[in-house]
C-alpha cells in the first residue's frame, strides 16, 4: 500500500457504514476526504486528530484512489471554542461557506482559517473576524468584488459607494445611490485587503460589521442562487 501525509484542519465529519466516518479536511492544497475507523472511543489513538476544527497531520493509506487514515497526530486543538456559543457558531458559519462556495482543489483560504481560529481562541472580536473571512470566501469563490477602483469607470478617487449588483466600489460620478461614510468604505476595503498575519490589527465597528455580514451573506446566496446559510443566521442570533 502507498502512503501520503497531509496537514489540515477538520471541517466536517459524517458517519459511514460499519462504524467508520468520512472526514473532510482543509489543507493548503484544497479539501481532502478520507475514511477513519474506530473514532468513537475517546481512547482510540486517532481520536484527537479527527476532532472538529483540530489542526493535525494525517498519515493516509491509498488504495483504489481512496484514502484511509492510518495515523493522526493533533498539532493544535480548539476544545476551548466548543464551550463558547459565539465562537463556535462563528466557526460553523465559516466552515459552511468554505464547503459550499470554494472549489475543492482551492486551498488559498487555509492560512486564513488557521489564523482565524487562533484569533478567536485569543479572544479577538468575532464580528471583525467573520467579516474578514466572508470577504476571503467571496474573493476565492470566483465572484470577487472590486475594492480598489470604481467598477464602472476605473476611477481610483472619489469612491463614495458599494454596489453589489454592479460588483463593488463606485465613484461619485457613477454612483446612483447615497454617499456612504468613509468608515464603511474603509471597512469594506480592509476586509478584502487584510493579510492572514494581520487579522487582529483593527476592529471593525459593530454596526458596520453587522451590516457587512448581512451584505456579504446576501451577495453570496444571490450569486450562488442558494437558500440562506444556517450557520451565519445562527451566529447573528447569538452575537
Ligand atoms: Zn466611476
Amino acid at each position: 500500500m502507498n502512503y501520503t501525509e497531509l496537514e489540515g484542519i477538520v471541517l466536517k465529519r459524517v458517519p459511514y457504514r460499519n462504524g467508520a466516518e468520512i472526514i473532510n479536511i482543509l489543507t493548503a492544497e484544497g479539501r481532502k476526504t478520507f475514511t477513519a475507523y474506530g473514532l468513537n472511543k475517546p481512547n482510540a489513538k486517532n481520536y484527537a486528530s479527527c476532532l472538529l476544527l483540530n489542526q493535525s497531520v494525517f498519515t493516509l493509506g491509498i488504495q483504489n484512489q481512496k484514502l484511509t487514515l492510518k495515523e493522526g497526530t493533533c498539532l493544535k486543538n480548539y476544545f476551548c471554542l466548543y464551550d463558547d456559543i459565539v465562537k463556535m457558531t462563528a466557526t460553523q458559519a465559516i466552515n459552511e461557506m468554505i464547503l459550499r462556495f470554494i472549489d475543492e482543489d482551492d486551498g488559498r483560504i487555509y492560512r486564513y482559517l488557521s489564523r482565524f481560529l487562533i484569533a478567536l481562541e485569543e479572544g479577538f472580536d468575532p464580528l471583525t473576524l467573520v467579516v474578514i473571512m466572508m470577504a476571503k470566501v467571496i474573493l476565492f469563490s470566483g465572484y470577487g468584488l472590486e475594492y480598489n477602483e470604481c467598477v464602472i469607470c476605473g476611477s481610483k478617487t472619489n469612491i463614495v459607494a458599494v454596489d453589489y449588483n454592479e460588483g463593488g466600489y463606485l465613484c461619485a460620478h457613477c454612483a446612483k445611490k447615497a454617499k456612504e461614510t468613509s468608515e464603511y468604505l474603509k471597512s469594506y476595503r480592509y476586509s478584502f485587503l487584510v493579510d492572514d498575519t494581520k487579522l487582529t490589527y483593527h476592529v471593525i465597528t459593530k454596526t458596520i460589521a453587522l451590516r457587512l455580514i448581512h451584505e456579504f451573506h446576501h451577495y453570496l446566496i444571490s450569486r450562488f442562487e442558494c437558500d440562506e446559510l444556517k450557520g451565519i443566521e445562527l451566529f447573528l442570533e447569538v452575537c
